[in-house]
Protein backbone atom coordinates (compact mmCIF):
# COMPACT_ATOMS: atom_id res chain seq x y z
CA UNK A 1 0.00 0.00 0.00
CA UNK A 2 1.23 3.37 -0.95
CA UNK A 3 0.29 7.04 0.09
CA UNK A 4 -2.53 8.93 -1.84
CA UNK A 5 0.58 11.33 -2.63
CA UNK A 6 2.67 8.70 -4.03
CA UNK A 7 0.02 7.35 -6.01
CA UNK A 8 -0.85 10.60 -7.33
CA UNK A 9 2.60 11.41 -8.34
CA UNK A 10 3.10 7.94 -9.93
CA UNK A 11 0.03 8.74 -11.98
CA UNK A 12 1.48 12.36 -12.77
CA UNK A 13 4.45 11.52 -14.02
CA UNK A 14 3.21 8.95 -16.34
CA UNK A 15 1.12 11.84 -17.46
CA UNK A 16 2.68 13.56 -20.78
CA UNK A 17 0.86 15.67 -23.56
CA UNK A 18 0.93 14.03 -26.95
CA UNK A 19 0.80 16.56 -29.78
CA UNK A 20 -1.19 19.55 -30.65
CA UNK A 21 -3.73 20.59 -32.29
CA UNK A 22 -5.74 23.95 -33.79
CA UNK A 23 -9.39 24.31 -33.03
CA UNK A 24 -12.40 27.20 -34.03
CA UNK A 25 -13.59 29.10 -31.08
CA UNK A 26 -16.89 27.33 -31.17
CA UNK A 27 -14.56 24.15 -29.42
CA UNK A 28 -11.94 25.97 -27.58
CA UNK A 29 -14.09 25.84 -24.50
CA UNK A 30 -12.53 23.42 -22.42
CA UNK A 31 -9.19 22.62 -24.33
CA UNK A 32 -5.97 23.65 -22.45
CA UNK A 33 -3.40 25.80 -24.05
CA UNK A 34 -0.58 24.07 -25.89
CA UNK A 35 1.59 28.15 -26.64
CA UNK A 36 1.77 31.05 -24.56
CA UNK A 37 -0.16 33.73 -26.08
CA UNK A 38 0.52 37.29 -26.73
CA UNK A 39 -1.31 40.54 -27.38
CA UNK A 40 -0.36 42.23 -30.84
CA UNK A 41 -2.20 45.79 -29.05
CA UNK A 42 -2.43 47.74 -25.93
CA UNK A 43 -5.23 47.34 -24.08
CA UNK A 44 -6.92 49.88 -23.96
CA UNK A 45 -5.23 50.80 -26.67
CA UNK A 46 -6.63 54.67 -26.27
CA UNK A 47 -6.99 56.57 -23.15
CA UNK A 48 -10.69 56.05 -22.48
CA UNK A 49 -13.54 57.36 -20.67
CA UNK A 50 -14.66 54.73 -17.53
CA UNK A 51 -17.86 56.75 -17.51
CA UNK A 52 -20.89 58.08 -19.25
CA UNK A 53 -19.96 62.32 -18.50
CA UNK A 54 -17.77 64.81 -19.36
CA UNK A 55 -14.49 65.03 -20.77
CA UNK A 56 -12.46 68.08 -19.15
CA UNK A 57 -9.49 69.52 -17.41
CA UNK A 58 -9.00 68.21 -13.74
CA UNK A 59 -8.60 71.74 -12.59
CA UNK A 60 -12.05 72.80 -13.64
CA UNK A 61 -13.95 70.02 -12.17
CA UNK A 62 -14.50 72.45 -8.52
CA UNK A 63 -18.23 72.30 -6.92
CA UNK A 64 -20.82 75.05 -8.79
CA UNK A 65 -18.12 75.35 -11.88
CA UNK A 66 -19.80 75.84 -15.20
CA UNK A 67 -18.65 74.39 -18.77
CA UNK A 68 -19.35 74.80 -21.81
CA UNK A 69 -19.53 71.50 -24.19
CA UNK A 70 -18.23 71.86 -27.45
CA UNK A 71 -18.77 68.39 -28.90
CA UNK A 72 -20.13 64.47 -28.37
CA UNK A 73 -18.02 61.81 -28.39
CA UNK A 74 -19.36 58.52 -28.69
CA UNK A 75 -17.80 54.81 -28.37
CA UNK A 76 -15.73 54.33 -30.98
CA UNK A 77 -15.16 57.88 -32.47
CA UNK A 78 -11.99 60.21 -32.52
CA UNK A 79 -12.61 63.61 -30.87
CA UNK A 80 -12.18 65.97 -33.27
CA UNK A 81 -11.71 69.06 -30.59
CA UNK A 82 -9.24 70.21 -28.32
CA UNK A 83 -11.11 71.01 -24.55
CA UNK A 84 -9.56 74.09 -23.23
CA UNK A 85 -9.92 75.35 -20.17
CA UNK A 86 -13.86 76.28 -19.19
CA UNK A 87 -14.81 73.44 -21.42
CA UNK A 88 -16.18 69.67 -21.81
CA UNK A 89 -16.35 67.25 -24.57
CA UNK A 90 -19.96 65.12 -23.69
CA UNK A 91 -18.39 61.46 -23.76
CA UNK A 92 -19.35 57.78 -23.39
CA UNK A 93 -18.44 55.03 -21.82
CA UNK A 94 -15.44 53.68 -23.91
CA UNK A 95 -15.14 56.94 -25.83
CA UNK A 96 -11.85 58.06 -26.64
CA UNK A 97 -9.98 60.73 -24.06
CA UNK A 98 -9.76 64.10 -26.23
CA UNK A 99 -6.50 65.88 -26.17
CA UNK A 100 -6.59 68.70 -23.39
CA UNK A 101 -8.65 66.21 -20.41
CA UNK A 102 -7.30 64.47 -17.68
CA UNK A 103 -10.45 63.30 -16.61
CA UNK A 104 -14.28 62.90 -16.95
CA UNK A 105 -17.17 63.96 -14.73
CA UNK A 106 -20.23 61.55 -14.36
CA UNK A 107 -23.62 62.81 -15.97
CA UNK A 108 -24.91 61.78 -12.19
CA UNK A 109 -22.39 64.49 -10.52
CA UNK A 110 -23.95 67.80 -13.05
CA UNK A 111 -27.40 69.72 -14.18
CA UNK A 112 -27.76 71.67 -17.44
CA UNK A 113 -27.46 75.20 -17.01
CA UNK A 114 -28.45 76.21 -20.73
CA UNK A 115 -28.36 74.25 -24.03
CA UNK A 116 -24.47 74.02 -24.30
CA UNK A 117 -23.40 74.26 -20.78
CA UNK A 118 -23.56 71.99 -18.30
CA UNK A 119 -22.07 72.58 -13.94
CA UNK A 120 -20.73 70.27 -11.71
CA UNK A 121 -22.47 70.09 -8.47
CA UNK A 122 -20.59 67.72 -6.55
CA UNK A 123 -17.20 68.46 -4.43
CA UNK A 124 -14.73 66.55 -5.69
CA UNK A 125 -14.44 64.01 -9.21
CA UNK A 126 -12.40 61.13 -9.81
CA UNK A 127 -10.61 60.89 -12.85
CA UNK A 128 -12.83 58.03 -14.13
CA UNK A 129 -10.46 56.97 -17.19
CA UNK A 130 -8.88 53.78 -18.12
CA UNK A 131 -5.06 54.94 -19.22
CA UNK A 132 -4.11 53.54 -22.30
CA UNK A 133 -2.44 50.08 -22.15
CA UNK A 134 -2.76 50.03 -18.10
CA UNK A 135 -4.43 46.38 -18.47
CA UNK A 136 -1.90 45.07 -21.28
CA UNK A 137 0.57 46.45 -23.43
CA UNK A 138 1.05 45.17 -27.02
CA UNK A 139 3.48 42.32 -27.48
CA UNK A 140 2.76 40.99 -23.60
CA UNK A 141 2.06 37.83 -22.43
CA UNK A 142 -1.64 36.99 -21.71
CA UNK A 143 -2.20 33.70 -21.44
CA UNK A 144 0.60 30.85 -20.52
CA UNK A 145 0.42 27.62 -22.22
CA UNK A 146 -1.08 24.95 -19.86
CA UNK A 147 -4.33 27.10 -19.20
CA UNK A 148 -7.91 25.69 -18.78
CA UNK A 149 -9.44 27.75 -21.38
CA UNK A 150 -12.56 29.05 -20.27
CA UNK A 151 -14.99 31.96 -21.11
CA UNK A 152 -12.90 34.91 -19.38
CA UNK A 153 -9.86 33.33 -21.49
CA UNK A 154 -11.82 33.30 -24.64
CA UNK A 155 -12.50 37.19 -24.10
CA UNK A 156 -9.00 37.71 -23.90
CA UNK A 157 -8.14 35.24 -26.87
CA UNK A 158 -10.45 37.15 -29.23
CA UNK A 159 -9.30 40.82 -27.62
CA UNK A 160 -5.86 40.42 -28.51
CA UNK A 161 -7.02 38.76 -31.99
CA UNK A 162 -6.09 35.24 -31.06
CA UNK A 163 -8.14 33.87 -34.27
CA UNK A 164 -6.47 30.52 -34.31
CA UNK A 165 -6.13 28.76 -31.37
CA UNK A 166 -3.18 26.17 -30.72
CA UNK A 167 -4.70 23.62 -28.04
CA UNK A 168 -3.07 20.20 -26.50
CA UNK A 169 -4.35 16.80 -27.96
CA UNK A 170 -7.46 15.81 -25.77
CA UNK A 171 -7.19 12.12 -24.53
CA UNK A 172 -10.33 9.67 -25.56
CA UNK A 173 -11.53 8.46 -22.31
CA UNK A 174 -13.62 4.93 -22.22
CA UNK A 175 -15.69 3.88 -19.36
CA UNK A 176 -16.41 -0.13 -18.55
CA UNK A 177 -18.81 -1.43 -15.71
CA UNK A 178 -17.95 -4.98 -14.16
CA UNK A 179 -19.97 -7.19 -12.39
CA UNK A 180 -22.48 -9.92 -13.27
CA UNK A 181 -24.76 -8.09 -10.51
CA UNK A 182 -25.45 -5.25 -12.33
CA UNK A 183 -28.25 -4.10 -14.91
CA UNK A 184 -28.65 -1.18 -17.17
CA UNK A 185 -30.80 1.68 -15.30
CA UNK A 186 -33.69 0.99 -17.71
CA UNK A 187 -34.27 -2.90 -16.36
CA UNK A 188 -35.52 -3.44 -12.69
CA UNK A 189 -32.82 -5.52 -10.78
CA UNK A 190 -34.59 -8.46 -9.27
CA UNK A 191 -32.81 -11.29 -6.80
CA UNK A 192 -29.11 -9.93 -5.86
CA UNK A 193 -28.77 -7.74 -8.58
CA UNK A 194 -28.22 -4.07 -8.78
CA UNK A 195 -28.62 -1.14 -11.09
CA UNK A 196 -25.10 0.31 -13.09
CA UNK A 197 -24.62 3.53 -11.29
CA UNK A 198 -21.06 3.91 -12.28
CA UNK A 199 -21.02 3.79 -15.39
CA UNK A 200 -22.85 7.18 -15.82
CA UNK A 201 -21.54 9.02 -12.99
CA UNK A 202 -17.87 8.48 -14.73
CA UNK A 203 -19.20 9.19 -17.63
CA UNK A 204 -20.48 12.78 -16.31
CA UNK A 205 -17.35 13.41 -13.89
CA UNK A 206 -15.19 12.37 -17.12
CA UNK A 207 -17.13 14.84 -19.30
CA UNK A 208 -17.15 17.80 -17.11
CA UNK A 209 -13.48 17.67 -17.06
CA UNK A 210 -13.99 17.86 -20.04
CA UNK A 211 -12.82 15.24 -22.56
CA UNK A 212 -14.57 12.96 -24.70
CA UNK A 213 -15.61 9.70 -23.18
CA UNK A 214 -17.58 6.82 -24.40
CA UNK A 215 -19.42 3.83 -22.71
CA UNK A 216 -18.26 0.13 -23.19
CA UNK A 217 -20.95 -1.38 -21.41
CA UNK A 218 -21.04 -3.84 -18.36
CA UNK A 219 -18.36 -6.74 -18.94
CA UNK A 220 -18.94 -10.05 -16.84
CA UNK A 221 -17.11 -11.14 -13.85
CA UNK A 222 -14.79 -13.73 -15.86
CA UNK A 223 -10.86 -13.12 -17.32
CA UNK A 224 -11.80 -13.34 -20.83
CA UNK A 225 -14.81 -11.02 -21.00
CA UNK A 226 -12.76 -8.26 -18.97
CA UNK A 227 -10.04 -8.77 -21.52
CA UNK A 228 -12.03 -8.60 -24.54
CA UNK A 229 -14.04 -5.37 -23.26
CA UNK A 230 -10.34 -3.48 -22.22
CA UNK A 231 -9.10 -4.87 -25.52
CA UNK A 232 -11.71 -3.38 -27.75
CA UNK A 233 -11.57 -0.23 -25.47
CA UNK A 234 -8.08 0.38 -25.71
CA UNK A 235 -8.42 -0.21 -29.65
CA UNK A 236 -9.89 3.17 -29.92
CA UNK A 237 -9.47 5.24 -26.78
CA UNK A 238 -6.71 6.54 -24.50
CA UNK A 239 -7.91 5.54 -21.11
CA UNK A 240 -10.13 3.16 -20.18
CA UNK A 241 -11.96 3.50 -16.56
CA UNK A 242 -13.06 0.21 -15.03
CA UNK A 243 -15.51 0.44 -11.92
CA UNK A 244 -15.49 -2.92 -9.80
CA UNK A 245 -13.65 -5.63 -9.69
CA UNK A 246 -10.37 -4.81 -8.18
CA UNK A 247 -10.58 -5.95 -4.45
CA UNK A 248 -9.97 -9.30 -2.89
CA UNK A 249 -12.99 -11.18 -3.83
CA UNK A 250 -12.77 -14.16 -5.78
CA UNK A 251 -14.33 -12.88 -8.80
CA UNK A 252 -12.41 -9.50 -8.79
CA UNK A 253 -9.71 -10.37 -12.10
CA UNK A 254 -9.58 -6.85 -13.46
CA UNK A 255 -5.93 -6.82 -12.08
CA UNK A 256 -4.95 -9.92 -13.30
CA UNK A 257 -7.01 -9.14 -17.13
CA UNK A 258 -4.49 -5.82 -17.46
CA UNK A 259 -1.82 -7.98 -16.63
CA UNK A 260 -2.44 -10.85 -19.21
CA UNK A 261 -3.25 -7.83 -21.38
CA UNK A 262 0.25 -6.93 -21.31
CA UNK A 263 -0.35 -3.96 -19.27
CA UNK A 264 2.12 -3.03 -16.62
CA UNK A 265 0.36 -2.32 -13.23
CA UNK A 266 2.01 0.89 -11.55
CA UNK A 267 0.22 0.34 -8.27
CA UNK A 268 -2.96 -1.57 -7.40
CA UNK A 269 -3.79 -0.38 -2.90
CA UNK A 270 -3.84 3.12 -1.86
CA UNK A 271 -3.61 4.09 2.03
CA UNK A 272 -7.05 6.35 1.18
CA UNK A 273 -10.82 5.89 2.42
CA UNK A 274 -12.57 5.34 -0.03
CA UNK A 275 -11.12 3.78 -2.48
CA UNK A 276 -7.62 1.82 -1.27
CA UNK A 277 -7.92 -1.21 -4.39
CA UNK A 278 -7.61 1.42 -6.96
CA UNK A 279 -5.44 0.21 -9.74
CA UNK A 280 -3.30 2.12 -12.36
CA UNK A 281 -1.87 0.62 -15.10
CA UNK A 282 0.05 1.49 -18.55
CA UNK A 283 -0.05 0.04 -21.61
CA UNK A 284 2.22 1.56 -24.20
CA UNK A 285 1.41 5.23 -24.29
CA UNK A 286 -2.00 4.26 -22.87
CA UNK A 287 -3.60 4.01 -19.22
CA UNK A 288 -5.75 1.57 -17.40
CA UNK A 289 -7.78 2.99 -13.78
CA UNK A 290 -9.10 0.10 -12.13
CA UNK A 291 -11.39 1.48 -9.59
CA UNK A 292 -13.17 -0.25 -6.26
CA UNK A 293 -17.26 -0.87 -7.87
CA UNK A 294 -18.93 1.27 -4.84
CA UNK A 295 -19.62 4.17 -6.22
CA UNK A 296 -18.78 6.59 -3.48
CA UNK A 297 -15.02 5.27 -4.04
CA UNK A 298 -15.43 5.60 -7.61
CA UNK A 299 -16.67 9.07 -7.69
CA UNK A 300 -14.00 10.33 -4.88
CA UNK A 301 -10.91 8.28 -6.55
CA UNK A 302 -11.97 10.33 -10.40
CA UNK A 303 -11.71 13.26 -8.46
CA UNK A 304 -9.07 12.96 -6.74
CA UNK A 305 -6.64 10.68 -8.65
CA UNK A 306 -8.40 10.17 -12.73
CA UNK A 307 -8.98 13.75 -13.09
CA UNK A 308 -5.98 15.76 -12.62
CA UNK A 309 -4.26 13.00 -14.43
CA UNK A 310 -6.23 13.81 -17.51
CA UNK A 311 -5.75 17.20 -17.12
CA UNK A 312 -1.70 17.04 -17.05
CA UNK A 313 -2.08 14.75 -19.88
CA UNK A 314 -3.66 17.60 -21.65
CA UNK A 315 -0.81 19.65 -20.02
CA UNK A 316 -2.71 21.46 -17.55
CA UNK A 317 -1.09 21.24 -13.76
CA UNK A 318 -3.77 22.58 -11.74
CA UNK A 319 -3.64 22.55 -7.81
CA UNK A 320 -6.49 21.33 -6.45
CA UNK A 321 -8.42 24.19 -3.87
CA UNK A 322 -8.33 23.25 -0.87
CA UNK A 323 -10.48 25.61 2.08
CA UNK A 324 -9.39 25.85 4.83
CA UNK A 325 -12.56 26.52 6.61
CA UNK A 326 -13.47 25.93 10.48
CA UNK A 327 -15.83 22.93 11.47
CA UNK A 328 -19.48 23.82 12.37
CA UNK A 329 -19.86 20.21 14.20
CA UNK A 330 -17.76 17.54 15.87
CA UNK A 331 -16.48 14.26 13.51
CA UNK A 332 -14.60 11.25 14.62
CA UNK A 333 -13.32 8.18 12.78
CA UNK A 334 -12.55 4.99 14.63
CA UNK A 335 -9.46 3.99 12.91
CA UNK A 336 -6.93 6.65 11.09
CA UNK A 337 -4.46 4.48 9.05
CA UNK A 338 -5.85 5.89 5.60
CA UNK A 339 -6.26 9.72 4.59
CA UNK A 340 -9.87 9.51 5.10
CA UNK A 341 -12.79 11.65 2.28
CA UNK A 342 -16.18 12.68 3.96
CA UNK A 343 -18.41 14.23 2.21
CA UNK A 344 -19.58 17.67 3.81
CA UNK A 345 -21.90 20.74 3.47
CA UNK A 346 -20.40 24.38 3.59
CA UNK A 347 -22.64 26.51 5.18
CA UNK A 348 -22.60 30.20 6.32
CA UNK A 349 -18.52 29.23 6.06
CA UNK A 350 -18.87 26.34 8.55
CA UNK A 351 -18.31 22.53 7.59
CA UNK A 352 -20.78 20.04 8.73
CA UNK A 353 -20.60 16.16 7.72
CA UNK A 354 -23.70 15.24 5.76
CA UNK A 355 -25.32 11.74 7.04
CA UNK A 356 -23.25 8.92 5.74
CA UNK A 357 -23.57 5.31 6.17
CA UNK A 358 -20.11 3.86 3.91
CA UNK A 359 -18.68 4.07 0.05
CA UNK A 360 -22.20 2.87 -1.25
CA UNK A 361 -24.11 5.65 -0.33
CA UNK A 362 -23.50 8.23 -3.16
CA UNK A 363 -26.88 9.90 -1.65
CA UNK A 364 -24.96 11.29 0.43
CA UNK A 365 -22.92 13.28 -2.28
CA UNK A 366 -26.28 14.66 -3.69
CA UNK A 367 -26.56 16.29 -0.41
CA UNK A 368 -22.30 17.81 -0.03
CA UNK A 369 -20.34 20.76 -1.92
CA UNK A 370 -17.08 19.32 -0.18
CA UNK A 371 -14.74 16.70 0.81
CA UNK A 372 -13.37 17.00 3.86
CA UNK A 373 -9.58 15.28 3.95
CA UNK A 374 -8.43 14.05 7.36
CA UNK A 375 -4.75 12.83 7.34
CA UNK A 376 -3.33 9.60 8.26
CA UNK A 377 -3.16 9.40 12.44
CA UNK A 378 -6.03 12.11 12.69
CA UNK A 379 -9.11 10.54 14.64
CA UNK A 380 -11.20 13.75 15.25
CA UNK A 381 -11.76 17.21 14.56
CA UNK A 382 -13.89 19.39 16.83
CA UNK A 383 -16.32 22.20 16.01
CA UNK A 384 -14.55 25.18 15.87
CA UNK A 385 -10.70 23.72 14.69
CA UNK A 386 -9.47 24.46 11.00
CA UNK A 387 -10.65 21.73 8.26
CA UNK A 388 -9.35 20.85 4.94
CA UNK A 389 -11.95 20.79 2.43
CA UNK A 390 -12.08 20.40 -1.41
CA UNK A 391 -15.11 22.27 -3.36
CA UNK A 392 -17.56 19.90 -5.41
P1 LIG B 1 -16.52 -4.61 -6.36
O1 LIG B 1 -15.50 -3.52 -6.33
O2 LIG B 1 -16.70 -5.20 -7.70
O3 LIG B 1 -16.23 -5.64 -5.31
O4 LIG B 1 -17.91 -3.96 -5.97
C1 LIG B 1 -18.10 -3.35 -4.71
C2 LIG B 1 -19.55 -2.99 -4.52
O5 LIG B 1 -19.92 -2.01 -5.49
C3 LIG B 1 -20.50 -4.15 -4.73
O6 LIG B 1 -21.54 -4.03 -3.79
C4 LIG B 1 -21.00 -3.96 -6.12
O7 LIG B 1 -22.26 -4.54 -6.32
C5 LIG B 1 -21.05 -2.46 -6.24
N1 LIG B 1 -20.87 -2.03 -7.63
C6 LIG B 1 -19.93 -2.50 -8.49
N2 LIG B 1 -20.05 -1.92 -9.69
C7 LIG B 1 -21.10 -1.07 -9.60
C8 LIG B 1 -21.73 -0.19 -10.51
N3 LIG B 1 -21.29 -0.09 -11.76
N4 LIG B 1 -22.77 0.55 -10.09
C9 LIG B 1 -23.21 0.45 -8.83
N5 LIG B 1 -22.66 -0.36 -7.91
C10 LIG B 1 -21.61 -1.13 -8.28
MG1 LIG C 1 -17.61 -6.75 -8.64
Amino acid sequence: MISFEEALEIALNNAQVSGEEEVSWESASGRVLSRDVFSDISMPPFDKSAVDGFACRMRDAGCGMELKVIETIPAGSVPQKQVQAGECSRIMTGGMLPTGADSVIMVEDTETSSADTIKFIKKKSAANICIKAEDVKAGEKVLDKGTLIGAAHLAVLASVGNTRIWVSRQPHVAVISTGNELVEPEDKPSGARIRNSNAWQLVAQARQVPVKCTYYGIADDTPEDLQDKMAMALYKTDIVILTGGVSMGDFDYVPAAMESLGAQILFKSIAIQPGRPTVFARYNNQFIFGLPGNPVSSFVLFELLVKPFILKLMGCEQQPLILKLPMGADFTRRKSARKSVIPVMIRDGLVFPVEYHSSAHINAYTKANGMLIMEIGTTGIRKGETADVRPI
